[in-house]
């Protein structure tokens, strides 16, 4: 189970996160919606510590760590727990397909080159990259390296995925085979937390819709319940402007 508390971040005077809570069940995919700059962002970000939250705490089965009192090991053991996929790839240019994914094996998990290129292959296999191991990231197409993003976050086998509008840098021809990727790995294994400004697909593959608006969690529920009969206005106007 991952339990978030009070999560809270501020930007000098600006409060981005004002106190989350947030309970995921193992395998749970659950959806975050709301309006641009909300927060939803560096909630996933406070989550892997990109960005050190000011208060709050992150449990993770037996691993709980306190904003307050985080230590550099507890850091590092949430970054190896939670693997994120960046809405532009955010891959390394003058790597490879193939050297992109053994990278965190080697370096965060401290994996040999021989086993990293093993599971690499056996990862480029299942996002239908198995011929561009050692294509770079500039000869492949938006989706990809997107898919090779989801790839390297997969290959960590992490308790927590987390997907920051992955579909948005893309050019909408591209947009299909990477939720369908997402799709594919859904399979309730890992647990999911996505950012996405795709309505339809938030409706399809979470078990749970969480809108949030002005760094807080207004309302959450299964997509039948937020998408047909959300509660609170400002649900609401969001979902009449996008839909
Ligand atoms: P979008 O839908 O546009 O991606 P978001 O919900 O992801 O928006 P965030 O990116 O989390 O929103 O940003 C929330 C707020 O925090 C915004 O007001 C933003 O300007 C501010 N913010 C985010 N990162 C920083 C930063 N590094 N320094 C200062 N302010 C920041
Ligand atoms: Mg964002």
């Amino acid at each position: 189970e991952i339990d978030i508390a009070g999560l809270t971040k501020r930007f000098g005077t600006n409060t981005v996160l004002d106190g989350i809570d947030l309970c995921l069940k193992p395998g749970e995919r659950v959806a975050i919606i709301g309006p641009s700059g909300t927060g939803k962002s560096t909630l996933l970000r406070c989550l892997n510590w990109l960005d050190a939250p000011d208060a709050g705490r992150i449990t993770l089965g037996d691993l709980s760590v306190d904003a307050a009192h985080a230590t550099r090991a507890q850091i590092l053991a949430l970054r190896r727990r939670t693997g994120f996929v960046f809405q532009n790839y955010a891959l390394f240019a003058n790597k490879t397909a193939r050297q992109n994914i053994t990278e965190g094996l080697t370096t965060v998990r401290g994996w040999s080159q021989a086993k990293a290129a093993a599971r690499a292959d056996e990862i480029l296999a299942q996002i239908g990259l198995a011929d561009r191991g050692d294509s770079y990231p500039s000869a492949m197409s938006g989706g990809q390296q997107q898919r090779v993003g989801i790839g390297r976050a997969m290959a960590l086998d992490a308790d927590l995925l987390l997907f920051d509008e992955p579909t948005s840098a893309l050019d909408p021809e591209w947009v299909g085979e990477v939720l369908d990727l997402i799709r594919s790995i859904a399979d309730g294994r890992q647990t999911m937390l996505i950012v996405t400004h795709e309505m339809q697909f938030a409706r399809e593959i979470a078990d749970r819709i969480v809108f949030m608006d002005g760094g807080r969690i207004v309302e959450q529920g299964p997509p039948a319940q937020i998408f047909g009969d959300p509660q609170d206005d400002r649900t609401r106007a969001f979902l009449r402007r996008v839909g």
